[in-house]
């Protein structure tokens, strides 16, 4: 007898263990669009799922930076939009 059920669980990339269901959402990004299921999973392997945490969160960290330094920019570049007005005039 073959069994399906192995084709269905999915592994984690980094260590190869089961990987646990920890919540589905659907998000909605524009009114009309089509929702987007978003499946969250956490690896059964506490120390690898430490890591994982761990990489996110530096991950988060990184965004914000650049997200900063892209409010930075278009901050600098309004600045200077002032300045050219103020030459022109
Ligand atoms: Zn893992």
């Amino acid at each position: 007898m073959t069994t399906i059920s192995n084709s269905s669980v999915l592994r984690c990339s980094q260590c190869g263990s089961e990987l646990i269901l920890v919540s589905e959402k659907i998000t909605k990004l524009e009114e009309f669009s089509a929702p987007i299921k978003t499946k969250v999973y956490k690896c059964s392997n506490e120390e690898c799922q430490k890591d994982i945490d761990k990489k996110t969160s530096s991950r988060i960290k990184l965004l914000k930076q650049q997200e900063q330094a892209k409010e930075n920019r278009i901050k600098a570049k309004v600045g200077l939009r002032l300045n050219k007005n103020k030459i022109l005039r």
